[in-house]
């Protein structure tokens, strides 16, 4: 088919030309004299991104489940309990590997389309006297459902009960994207990847660790070997690594780097937020739901749209790919066939965005979804023209 395919599903994301060109390079030599030159800046500025000045960043080859599994293998021991809930298909996933991992645990199972219930979490650390409970886990964004989650309000309950437990955030589809706050929010392991908000191919593990996790390695504590945080800060200290790692991807994440400070976090999470409302806006004319279930959950890096009752999402999805060169977010596990999701996030505009829901309400069309064309770009269109006009004025 002719012309570009469109790529709307939450990660990998669209990649910009600039980080493009910028992984055009000759292979280069890991231990070379003056490649700490290059790691050095590099390491320090992603924690800008992670909003740490206290904590270190490690990048390993893999993704964001190598993320994971560094979290829980560098911290803790066979039999630790850990606290987390289920809510879409990664708080699963992750909750699937700890198991996997010989831990013991306590998964509060929650409706799909709501987040991490801070206070539920509260009462269960208030009950833990003992403090038998290690880790707790959060996934600030459920990509499967389009929820966000309250990372702050999981630390307040940590500080109100006292509790030493270590907090890890899921931010593989947040970090870089929405806000997120390492040190204010005292998060102690914070996971992501390439191919999300860094506008990167897939292949690194971007992992925050603040110096409480670091420092925590228990007795008798999980082998680890490739994800050691001790191994990759002892290496890291003179800018290379404890082995070979993806050089062409830190060179693209260099450019990542510098195409986010040029446009400031700030702005990112704006933009983010004002791309995802429009979104939000078709869906609504559309006459259709957010699979998240109230607006605090809303997430602004990716929607899951729920298709209406004796619909099948996945004709949409289908329609959209085969007919239109266009991908949408399938529905995973317990919501497949009930959603498509578009993903909003990383390197994106309003032009791309009208182009997904077009694409959409192609598919729908064809699929026969009662709605009428044209409704939800349009009020996309009216929303981006309302709240476009005071950036557009401060550029000219
Ligand atoms: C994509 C994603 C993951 C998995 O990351 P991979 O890079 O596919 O290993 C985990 N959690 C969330 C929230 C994600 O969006």
């Amino acid at each position: 088919m002719s012309g570009f395919k469109g790529l709307a599903v939450p990660g990998p994301t669209n990649m910009p030309f600039e980080i493009r060109r910028a992984m055009d390079v000759a292979l280069e030599d890991h231990r070379a004299p003056d490649f700490p030159d290059f790691i050095k800046p590099l390491l320090a500025d992603l924690k800008k991104v992670f909003q740490t000045e206290t904590g270190q960043v490690f990048v390993f080859p893999g993704s964001g489940t190598g993320g994971w599994e560094s979290a829980i293998a560098n911290t803790l021991a066979p039999g630790d309990t850990v606290l987390a809930s289920i809510f879409g298909q990664f708080s699963y996933l992750w909750v699937d590997m700890c198991r996997k991992f010989g831990l013991n645990v306590d998964a509060i199972e929650c409706e799909w389309g709501t987040g991490v219930p801070a206070d539920l979490y509260e009462q269960k650390l208030a009950a833990d006297k003992e403090h038998k409970i290690k880790a707790v886990l959060v996934t600030q964004n459920e990509t499967a459902t389009g929820v966000t989650s309250d990372v702050k309000a999981v630390r307040e309950a940590l500080d109100r009960t006292g509790h030493p437990a270590l907090l890890f955030v899921d931010g593989v589809s947040s970090i870089g994207s929405i806000d997120f706050r390492q040190d204010e929010w005292g998060v102690d392991v914070a996971v992501s990847g390439s191919q999300k908000g860094f506008m990167l191919p897939t292949g690194l593990a971007i992992v925050g660790v603040s110096r409480k996790a670091l420092a925590h390695r228990p007795e008798g504590g999980l082998p680890r070997c490739f994800f050691d945080y001790q191994d990759m800060a002892k290496t890291n200290a003179d800018g290379f690594f404890p082995y070979t790692p993806a050089t062409t991807l830190l060179r693209g994440l260099r450019a990542s780097l510098d195409m986010i400070f040029d446009e400031g976090l700030e702005n990112i999470f704006a933009r983010h937020h004002r791309l995802a409302e429009g979104v939000r806006r078709a869906v609504d004319a559309w006459g259709m739901s957010l699979c998240a279930k109230e607006a605090k959950w809303n997430s602004d890096t990716v929607s899951a749209i729920v298709v209406p009752e004796g619909y099948n999402a996945n004709d949409v999805i289908q329609t959209a790919y085969h007919k239109y060169d266009l991908s949408l977010g399938a529905g995973l596990s317990k919501v497949a066939g009930k959603v498509f999701r578009i993903g909003h996030l990383g390197y994106l505009n309003e032009i791309m965005v009208l182009q997904a829901l077009g694409g959409a309400e192609l598919a729908m069309r064809d699929v026969g979804l009662p709605f009428t064309p044209g409704v939800g770009v349009g009020a996309a269109v009216e929303y981006y023209a309302a709240t476009g006009q005071a950036e557009a004025l401060a550029a000219q």
